[in-house]
């Protein structure tokens, strides 16, 4: 991830797919793009995170990309919520 917040170095790591044993310390994080449960671990001392899937984020592109999710499903209730109340688009 760059210093603007693009997430473009996420990656699925083919390594994780084909091992079955569990990647790191179990999290209360899902991951964004497949909702499994993401794994910390550390490399050189720095912490990641990966889904068994293989996606892989650092904290901070974790960060961004948890929050990208959220502004969409925010977007989406919003959207419900004014088809359900006509009133609200006078
Ligand atoms: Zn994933």
């Amino acid at each position: 991830m760059d210093d603007n917040g693009n997430s473009d170095n996420i990656q699925l790591d083919k390594v994780a797919v084909e091992h079955t044993e569990k990647p790191g310390k179990p999290t209360n994080f899902i991951c964004p793009k497949c909702s499994n449960m993401l794994w910390e671990k550390d490399y050189e001392e720095l912490p990641y995170f990966r889904c068994s899937l293989g996606h892989i984020y650092s904290p901070k592109s974790l960060l961004v990309e948890q929050m990208t999710a959220l502004k969409i499903a925010f977007r989406h209730e919003l959207r419900a919520f004014k088809e359900k109340q006509p009133w609200l688009s006078r």
